[in-house]
């Protein structure tokens, strides 16, 4: 087997702390025979403190010839005065459509441990494990013609295209379907095609091709029911893909029904199932340097990686059944803390992970 490359990049403001602890997991693992080799590189705000681009030529030839990116965050209050094309936030915009990464995976889990953390009734959420499958370089957010125009009398209208050829459509179709193969084999395809002529396809093209998956089960739904499903009900969920702004707006909905940010891990795939893997949370400048954010949702980010992109399942199984033994166990860092817990620092979750794998 070759070695497999990773390219971390850090970023900023609690990116550093808990890259650090996915490197420890990602580092044990390396020792029991997992092949990979770590390059790190700048992006964000560091990036433009050393070269005056959130996204060097050298950071996006590492991404590329990667097998797969790990990344922290970017972004802070120190770079937020900058010029838009500079701004830490373009890094990762830019990354994103260099290397084509068409599909978000967006996992909502919520840990039976953690359900007191939820808005929601515990009994509702508890044991939630729920993927929101977005499409990620398409749709109303890059399609043509928009803009702002003035009409004839006078009056401003603004106007965007929602716009998806049947391609795009499989491709994402497929991902959803592949992954749900690994999962409960369920796909629940969200769309408004009572209305939208563009989404019409969209459930015609899901149908054509849920033919080739005998062991999935394709449902659809229409985008408003989805949104109200999922905080009635979100258990009844396995698998859900959906276009680029309904999978924005549910994405972020389901997100919260765990009640946790730093949890979350998240994917983005391109057509070789190359990936950046991160955290869905941003840099949470106002704890970084104190060694207190949690580092999970970035541990959890790395088994992603290790089940999506390098294809070794039962290493990301370990990963998260160490990440639910050190809750067994009542370590938690400030942001998931309650009463009758043990409250841990950034590194010794990290470590705890490590331990229990
Ligand atoms: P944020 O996610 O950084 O923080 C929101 C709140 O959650 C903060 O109170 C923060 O302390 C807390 N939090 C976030 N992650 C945590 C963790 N792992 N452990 C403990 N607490 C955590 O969102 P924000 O405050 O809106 O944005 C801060 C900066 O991050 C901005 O510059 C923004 O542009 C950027 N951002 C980056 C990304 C990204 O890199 N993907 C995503 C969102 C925001």
């Amino acid at each position: 087997m070759m070695t497999k490359k990773i390219a971390v990049l850090p970023g900023d403001g609690i990116g550093p702390e808990i890259v650090a602890e996915a490197v420890k997991v990602l580092e044990k693992l390396g020792t029991e025979g997992l092949d990979i080799s770590l390059e790190y590189g700048l992006i964000g705000g560091a990036a433009y403190d050393e070269t005056g681009t959130p996204l060097p030529e050298a950071t996006l030839t590492l991404s590329k010839q990667a097998d797969a990116i790990l990344l922290g965050a970017v972004g802070g209050y120190k770079w937020e005065s900058l010029d838009i094309s500079v701004r830490p936030e373009k890094g990762l915009l830019g990354i994103r459509s260099e290397l084509n990464l068409f599909a978000n995976l967006r996992p909502a889990i919520l840990y039976p441990q953690l359900a007191g953390a939820s808005t929601l009734k515990a009994d509702v959420v508890a044991g939630l494990d729920l993927m929101i499958v977005r499409e990620l370089t398409g749709g109303i957010y890059f399609g043509q013609p928009r803009g702002i125009r003035t009409l004839e009398n006078g009056e401003k209208e603004g106007f965007n295209t929602l716009v998806y050829r049947e391609s795009e459509i499989n491709r994402i179709g497929k991902v959803a379907f592949d992954i749900a193969g690994k999962r409960q084999g369920r796909v629940c395809s969200v769309d408004k095609a009572n209305v939208l002529e563009s989404t019409e396809l969209w459930r015609e093209t899901m149908t054509e091709l849920a033919k080739d998956y005998s062991d999935v089960e394709l449902s659809h739904m229409y985008v408003d029911n989805a949104a109200m499903q999922l905080v009635r009900a979100p258990k009844q969920f396995d698998v859900m893909v959906t276009t680029n702004m309904f999978g924005d707006i549910l994405s972020d909905c389901a997100s919260m029904l765990t009640g946790s940010i730093g949890m979350l891990p998240s994917a983005s795939l391109d057509e070789n199932s190359k990936g950046m893997y991160e955290p869905i949370h941003g840099s949470a400048p106002d704890i970084a340097g104190q060694n207190i954010a949690n580092p999970l949702a970035t541990i959890l980010s790395a088994a992603m990686m290790l089940r999506y992109t390098l294809d070794e399942a039962e290493m990301a199984d370990r990963i998260e059944n160490a990440v639910s033994k050190v809750l067994d166990d009542g370590l938690r860092t400030v942001d998931i803390y309650s009463d009758g817990t043990t409250k841990v620092s950034t590194s010794e979750m990290g470590d705890a992970v490590v331990a229990a794998l």
